[in-house]
Formats: structure tokens, C-alpha cells, sequence
């Protein structure tokens, strides 16, 4: 695997020290380029969403926009960041299963962009406040197309009870939701969303999950005589944590996905005129690093430890999903990697193990070690876990560095302390 300039991730480690996420600018501006170029058709408007609980922040926020991104957010933390950012409604898809009255209502103020309703609960608490603001709101309903797929598997009518969307054979309830939802003055009906897992290598996987929403969508319009004209395929697209890992190159998914919604359009004469996928792990996951220090060393019997300054409290998915992460030793970049070592954080849970049985070179306190592929779902799913900051995130771009999220302190922490009586 690849990384920047040693010298360069150095020199921001003299100056952030560690833990610390750095992302290459220019690879993810290249990525999203890359994604939005592929997309792009005759036969329809294709949109993509830059799924931000990957990573979000401001300035990740403004490189998206600046890339021709649209944007999927699932709280209003994440919309408020997008706000700040200066990117209008009409750019963000509104996600998630219990959006509450706050988050629905501030995002109707900011304009008129997409909400995508999960449930009929959602779709009573969105019609109330549309009407109560007066405001405009375009809609699409998150369906479950009953496939499920995780890495290179894919499973057919896995997911009907899933926690997201409404199952395609529900017929009765997504019928009701639309007809009142084309009653409504304020909503308008645009289509349907589905999303069928992540790190998916298969790309038979979303062409099945096209095929099934061409049949569903076909119904819909011809049985039901509902135009429907965006079909959102959410994200999912594999990256390469490690060397064993070979995913397919944006342009051959986009290139295939597009082939298979022209197909469903011109063999069951549908009105899509909007294609969307959401890709985030995709667009910067395999484009950013964590560099720790090495510090402590341990040999039991039968393994070795490195320990690091962070842990699962920056990067839980190794704990949560068992996931493969894969890492180098910057100091001794030269040296024979024949150490098989445990990479293991500091936090207090023995499932704290960021890279298993890495082959390095013989480690020394204070080594540099960079850990590959840990733009998604690292930054985002942090905890102060132990009381440790969050690092900072540093973007770097040529030869150049600034800091776009700094490390945060005990203060930062402290300051959440808090003696209010209640009662
Ligand atoms: N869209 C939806 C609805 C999701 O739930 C997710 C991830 O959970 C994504 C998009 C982004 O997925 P990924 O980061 O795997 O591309």
C-alpha cells in the first residue's frame, strides 16, 4: 500500500504530534471527480452524495460542494455542520429512521432540499411540520428491497425486518405514503431510496438491487400511475484496507450501475430522470492515515505487543467489527518487516487491537507508526473512551499542510461538566 511523502507526514507530526488522521486533499477531490465524471449520462441527471457520517467536518464539507457532491446527512449535528459550510438544502438528502421534530423542522427552514422518510410515523410528524411552517419539501421513501450484502456476499429477501425503510412488499403501507404525500400542498413525491450494506466488492450486488427496484418501480408507475422520478441506490462501494483486498475501480461501478438503470428504463419504460448514489467510505476512506508512536512492548507467550498513543478510542471499527486494517513502521520503512506483532491501543478493553499480527521490522519506543485506510467511519465513530481527545485532522494537499480539526484537550472535555440542579 501507498502513503504520502514520509518526510512530509513527519513534518506534521512535529508539528500535531500524535495520534493524529491526515487526508490527501487531492486524492479524495480526485475520487469524487472520478465518481461524479463516471456517473454522468444522456439518458438521465445522476447525482452523488457524499455519505458525511463517513467523515464530516468543515473543510471536508466545502471539498465536497467544490467537487459537485450532493449530500447525505442523518442528524442535525451533521446538517448544522453543512449549514456552516455554506451548502444550500437543495444539495442535502435528509436521512435516517427517527429523525426528531427539532432536526425536521430546522432542516424545512433552511430551504427546500430532500427528506427521505423511513417510516409512516415520520411521514405523519413531516407532513405536520410542513404545513405548520408552510415550507416546501421534496420527498423520497426509503425502501428495503430485501437484499442484504456485506463485503462479497450478497443475500436475497435477507432484510425484510431491518430497522430502515419499508420492505417493497409492503405494498399497502407504501401506497398509503405516497398518495398522501402527493396530497399534501407542501410535500412533493420524487422517489424512492435504498441502500444494501457496506464494503461491497460484488457489483453484481447493486445490479440485482436495480433489477429489483426497476420491477418495484414499474408497479408503482404502471399499477399505480405514480410518476417516479429519482431512484437513490445509497452507498456501500469497497475500498482496500489491505493488500488483500482488490476493489473494483470507481469507474467499472459507476459504469455498470448506469448500464443497468438505462436497461430498467428503456425495458420497462420507466420516468427516472434522477439517478443518486451515496458513496462515503469510497471517497475517503482509503485517502487518509493515522500516524501513532510506538510506545510500550510486551512478549507473552505465545505473541508480541506494540502498544500505541491511541486506540479504539479513534478508530473502534477493529473492536465493533473485527475489521482488517493494515500499518507500517515510517521510522524504519528500510528495515526487514519479520516481527509479527499485536498492534494494540491503550484503551482498557482487550479487544483494543488495531492491526493483528502486522509483520514489521523490530519496533523501538517512539517509532512512527502509520495505520492505512482510516478515513471512514474513524473520525466519526470517536469516543473520549478513557478520557483521551479526539486527534486533530490535518488535510494535506502537494506539498502543503493545514490543520482542519485540532486535537482536543482535557479543557475541551472538562467543559462539559456541569452542577445545574434540576428539582
Ligand atoms: N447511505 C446510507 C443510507 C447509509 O446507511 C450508508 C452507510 O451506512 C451510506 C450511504 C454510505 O455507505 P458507505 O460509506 O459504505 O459508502
Amino acid at each position: 500500500m501507498q502513503h504520502p511523502d514520509t518526510k512530509l507526514l513527519e513534518r506534521v507530526v512535529s508539528q500535531v504530534g500524535t495520534p493524529v488522521i491526515i487526508y490527501d486533499e487531492d486524492a479524495i477531490a480526485k475520487k469524487m471527480q472520478t465518481y461524479v465524471n463516471s456517473m454522468k449520462t444522456e439518458h438521465f441527471n445522476t447525482r452523488v452524495l457524499y455519505a458525511s457520517k463517513a467523515f464530516l467536518c468543515d473543510a471536508m464539507a466545502k471539498l465536497a460542494y467544490d467537487n459537485d457532491m450532493y449530500f447525505d446527512a442523518v442528524s442535525g449535528g451533521e446538517i448544522d455542520v453543512l449549514k456552516r459550510a455554506g451548502i444550500p438544502a437543495e444539495r442535502i438528502y435528509f436521512h435516517g429512521n427517527n429523525k426528531t421534530a427539532k432536526e425536521i423542522s430546522d432542516f424545512f427552514l433552511m430551504g427546500r432540499g430532500h427528506i427521505v422518510v423511513d417510516n409512516k410515523d415520520e411521514l405523519s410528524l413531516v407532513t405536520d411540520i410542513a404545513n405548520g411552517l408552510a415550507r416546501q419539501m421534496d420527498v423520497l421513501i426509503r425502501v428495503n428491497p430485501g437484499i442484504e450484502a456485506h463485503t462479497h456476499e450478497y443475500i436475497q429477501t435477507a432484510t425484510k425486518d431491518s430497522k430502515f425503510g419499508i420492505s417493497i412488499e409492503q405494498t399497502k403501507a407504501l401506497e398509503e405514503m405516497i398518495r398522501a404525500i402527493k396530497k399534501d400542498h407542501f410535500l412533493f413525491f420524487k422517489g424512492f431510496h435504498a441502500h444494501i450494506g457496506s464494503q461491497i466488492f460484488e457489483i453484481d450486488a447493486f445490479e440485482a438491487e436495480i433489477a429489483v427496484m426497476g420491477q418495484f418501480i414499474d408497479m408503482v408507475e404502471h399499477k399505480w400511475d405514480v410518476n417516479v422520478e429519482e431512484l437513490d441506490l445509497g452507498g456501500g462501494f469497497a475500498i482496500s484496507f489491505t493488500d488483500e483486498d482488490k476493489a473494483v475501480p470507481v469507474e467499472t461501478i459507476c459504469k455498470r450501475i448506469i448500464k443497468s438503470c438505462e436497461d430498467i428504463v428503456n425495458d420497462r419504460k420507466l420516468s427516472l430522470k434522477v439517478i443518486s448514489i451515496e458513496p462515503g467510505r469510497s471517497v475517503v476512506g482509503d485517502n487518509a492515515y493515522t500516524i501513532y508512536t510506538a510506545g510500550n512492548r510486551k512478549r507473552t507467550f505465545t505473541k508480541r505487543y506494540l502498544f500505541i498513543d491511541g486506540g479504539m478510542a479513534d478508530n473502534i471499527r477493529p473492536a465493533l467489527y473485527q475489521a482488517d486494517y493494515q500499518c507500517v513502521n515510517l521510522t524504519r520503512e528500510d528495515e526487514v518487516c519479520d516481527q509479527k506483532l499485536e498492534l494494540a491501543g491503550k484503551c482498557c478493553e482487550s479487544g483494543d487491537i488495531i492491526v493483528k499480527g502486522a509483520m514489521l521490522p523490530e519496533p523501538k519506543p517512539g517509532d512512527l507508526i502509520l495505520v492505512y485506510a482510516t478515513g471512514a467511519y474513524g473520525y466519526s465513530m470517536a469516543s473520549n473512551y478513557n478520557r483521551l481527545g479526539r486527534p486533530p485532522v490535518v488535510f494535506i494537499k502537494g506539498k502543503s499542510a493545514r490543520e482542519v480539526l485540532r486535537r482536543e484537550t482535557y479543557d475541551d472535555m472538562y467543559a462539559l461538566e456541569s452542577d445545574k440542579t434540576l428539582f
